[in-house]
């Protein structure tokens, strides 16, 4: 086939075990950590790259695309895609996909897993035990909050807040209920969960509130300083979803203040950094955005990537363009 194809990081080999056994030239970014959009630019102008294999760190804009004019598809290793210019792809025909693939459960359990880490305060037991601090069993030391029974409120009852509903009713027989702009039947049904039609009713009946709508302009700052002054004081919110979805200033406000009880956080508003202050409060659990990060999950997310492309170079009908 002996097509060009450029990826922007180190992934998985599988994806680039598929790649080569299809016949495609494979050039994998050589820099340190994650490419600037000049790195990007400099990379792609060494050749006549035919897809990109790219990562969610990767802003790709006009000036990047204009590096790469013989570009047909982008090939992005993620669920999400708003890193990427979709409407200028569009307009220069180029493809762009995504890779939907096992990360349902392996995301809807590390919301469990920083529910629970809030609410029995494991990292900071943690922490204290490694600091030699521990002196014997106390009766007052790390109360927490039970989970089982608790209301659960979830944002966004797609794939993946579906998954978390799931697993909190049956696991811990919580209550459920969740906001979005359309109905799901199936955990209606499945964990008698109570559609609430107004964001702000459902944040202020949740003892965790639990994020899973996609990034957009309707949802950007979804939970802003007003909303989250309406959230209880004893409640947790955790964000799996997308960093920007929280004003992650106002919520440095209201933890500082004990507005609300806790946050989980895996994705960050301006990722890599974090909000001023948030790393030095004692009610978060900061993850890395690690929520698929399983092997399984990735492997199977890295084949997905190299698949579109080779489906692309075959030109067959992309299972998961998210722009044509
Ligand atoms: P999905 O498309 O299956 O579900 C999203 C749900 O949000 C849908 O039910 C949709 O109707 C709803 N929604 C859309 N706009 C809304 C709005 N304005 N108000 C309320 N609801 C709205 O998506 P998914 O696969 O479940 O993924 C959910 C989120 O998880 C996405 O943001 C995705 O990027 C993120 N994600 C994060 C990781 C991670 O590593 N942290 C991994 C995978 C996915």
């Amino acid at each position: 086939m002996n097509k060009h194809v450029f990826v922007t990081r180190e992934i998985p080999d599988i994806a680039i075990a598929m790649l080569e056994k299809s016949g495609c030239q494979i050039d994998i970014y050589k820099g340190q950590g994650i490419p600037s959009q000049r790195d990007l630019i400099r990379s792609l102008r060494a050749h006549h790259y035919e897809a990109l294999l790219s990562l969610l760190t990767d802003k790709i804009d006009a000036s990047v695309l204009d590096a790469a004019p013989f570009l047909g598809i982008i090939s992005n290793y993620a669920v999400g895609f708003d890193n990427i210019d979709i409407a200028e792809a569009k307009r220069r025909h180029i493809a762009v996909t995504n890779t939907p693939g096992d990360y349902v459960d392996v995301v809807a359990e590390h919301a469990v897993a920083l529910v629970f880490a809030l609410a029995r305060r494991i990292i900071e037991a943690d922490r204290y035990v490694r600091m030699g601090h521990y002196e014997g069993w106390s009766p007052m030391i790390f109360m927490g909050t039970e989970v089982s029974g608790k209301t659960i409120g979830i944002v966004g009852a797609g794939r993946i807040g579906a998954r978390f509903a799931r697993h909190m009713y049956r696991g811990f027989d919580a209550k459920i209920i969740y906001y979005d702009v359309v109905r799901n039947s199936e955990i209606e049904n499945g964990c008698k969960a109570e559609f609430v039609p107004d964001l702000d009713d459902l944040l202020a009946q949740a003892d965790v509130v639990s994020l899973h709508v996609p990034l957009m302009d309707s949802t950007h700052h979804l939970i802003d300083a007003r909303r989250l002054s309406l959230m209880k004081p004893t409640a947790y919110l955790v964000n799996t979803s997308r960093g920007p979805i929280v004003d992650e200033h106002a919520l440095v406000g209201v933890l500082r203040a004990g507005r609300i009880r806790g946050a989980g956080l895996d994705v960050f508003e301006k990722e890599p950094r974090l909000a001023a202050g948030l790393a030095r409060l004692p009610n978060v659990v900061l993850t890395p955005h690690i929520a698929s990060a399983t092997e399984l999950s990735r492997n199977h997310m890295a084949a997905i990537a190299a698949q579109n492309i080779i489906d692309f170079f075959h030109g067959k009908k992309l299972k998961n363009c998210v722009n044509l």
